[in-house]
């Protein structure tokens, strides 16, 4: 697979060099170049969802890593279920958090750990490998378990002190081992700058081997694009073959940037729709042509708490910058925190629980959806990892065994100011022991 540059058409990259360099020189994003078009989605979709992974991820990838690495891929990173659930007549949800951190995160970060191997050049016996990852709480905790025991790898996950959730925090606080979590005093986009700015230190970055699994990197985006597929599939089993229109609920922009990209692949998406909460950066430059980039603020989505998103650059180079072709696919649209709520309400008295994020997502699909097409929304997590937003609206979530066994174990999460010298140091002094 070629790949190139977002910031310089003369920036080119295969597979391996861009998952390595996660960012391309010049801090541009690394793009599919030339993006394949499939002619045969009908047959595709007719595979089982294994099968069809194996087959869209051969296609793109087994020229460089060969065909058995990716076929393996496939078979330890994508092996939960994706399921279509009916919320309301030609309304669905495309649940993507069945897998072992119960949120969509789980795709992008399994596929990462798994063929991080296969990219790497022979490893000099000694020389560190650190997955340096911020996250607004279900990244750190999908990256960090990915890696969790992996040999030879160290993850150190970044996210901001008090803004991500309980269980999200022990998730990826109390696996310990190769996992160092820091609480960073500071916001998720705090926690973007000091990766940034720990990968632009090229003493830090060559001593530690840091590796980015932010949602940057190509090995993370390219298996996203498979449940869009999914979602499309699992309509044609029901007898619907009309073209769907799915609602995204979108932070960093990576999961919509995704689903564009299978689009242009061709899969028959009839439109996408941008739903985002407060943080409004993208459904106000889709309105206004202005794009503004500002501070996050806090919200029950946490997750989606991003006032800078880092993928929409990819979606600008995929319409070359051309508004008006975008405004041809995207529909968009914010939902407040109490609109939020009342979502979560509504659907919960339809007996479908959603999380905040799925519940915005909702919330912008029924104010964007035409009489007679068919709507899907992604269900990004499981609601568990948001109980504090249950209790209050009086809503009763069962807690599914791979949350309920964190509680009570030991937390190692660590807290470090906002400044680049303390994961510098943080990371240094932990080489020095583990080397020692
Ligand atoms: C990360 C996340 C999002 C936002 O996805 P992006 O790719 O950053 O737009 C939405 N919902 C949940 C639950 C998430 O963890």
């Amino acid at each position: 697979m070629r790949l190139v540059s977002t910031r310089d058409p003369q920036r080119h990259a295969n597979f391996r060099q861009a998952v390595l360099a996660g960012i391309a020189p010049g801090g541009g994003l690394w793009m599919p170049d030339p993006l394949p078009v499939f002619p045969d989605w009908p047959e595709l979709l007719d595979l089982a969802w294994s099968e069809r992974c194996a087959v869209v991820l051969d296609r793109l990838l087994a020229d460089e890593l060969g065909r058995e690495p990716v076929a393996q891929a496939v078979r330890e990173a994508l092996d939960f279920p994706v399921p279509l659930v009916p919320v309301r007549p030609g309304v669905f949800a495309l649940e993507l958090f069945h897998g072992p951190t119960l949120a969509f995160k789980d795709f992008g970060a399994r596929f990462f750990a798994a063929v991080l191997d296969d990219v790497r050049e022979p490893r000099e016996p000694g020389r560190p490998v650190t997955i340096l990852t911020a996250t607004s709480g279900d990244t750190g905790a999908a990256v960090a378990r990915a890696f969790w025991r992996r040999p030879g790898v160290r993850a150190v996950v970044l996210y901001p002190q008090g803004r991500v959730s309980a269980l999200q925090e022990l998730q990826f606080a109390t696996l310990g081992e190769n996992v160092t979590a820091l609480a960073v005093d500071g916001a998720f986009d705090d926690c973007q700058t000091l990766v940034k700015t720990a990968f632009a230190d090229a003493g830090l970055t060559a001593r530690h081997g840091l590796t980015s699994a932010n949602s940057i990197n190509v090995a993370r985006l390219l298996p996203q694009t498979l449940y869009y597929a999914e979602a499309v599939a699992a309509l044609r089993r029901l007898g619907i073959s009309e073209p769907p229109v799915i609602a995204v609920p979108s932070g960093n922009f990576g999961n919509l940037c995704a689903g564009l990209l299978a689009r242009a692949m061709g899969l028959p998406v009839k439109a996408f729709i941008a739903a985002t909460n407060a943080n409004t950066t993208v459904p106000d430059y889709l309105e206004t042509g202005d794009y503004r980039p500002r501070p996050s603020v806090a919200t029950l989505s946490n997750a989606m708490d991003v006032g800078a998103p880092n993928n929409w650059e990819r979606i600008e180079n995929l319409f070359k910058g051309d508004l008006e072709a975008l405004r041809r696919v995207l529909r968009w649209g914010s939902q407040s925190d109490a609109e939020t709520e009342r979502s979560i309400r509504e659907l919960s008295t339809h007996g479908y629980l959603a999380d905040p994020h799925a519940a915005v997502a909702w919330g912008v699909l029924r104010a964007r959806l035409q009489p007679g097409e068919t709507g899907v929304f992604l269900g990004t997590a499981h609601p568990a990892k948001f109980l504090p937003v249950y209790e209050r609206l009086g809503i009763e979530v069962a807690i599914p065994p791979a949350l309920s066994d964190l509680l009570g174990r030991p937390f190692l999460g660590r807290e470090i100011p906002n400044e680049v010298g303390a994961l510098r140091e943080v990371l240094d002094k932990q080489r020095e022991i583990e080397s020692s």
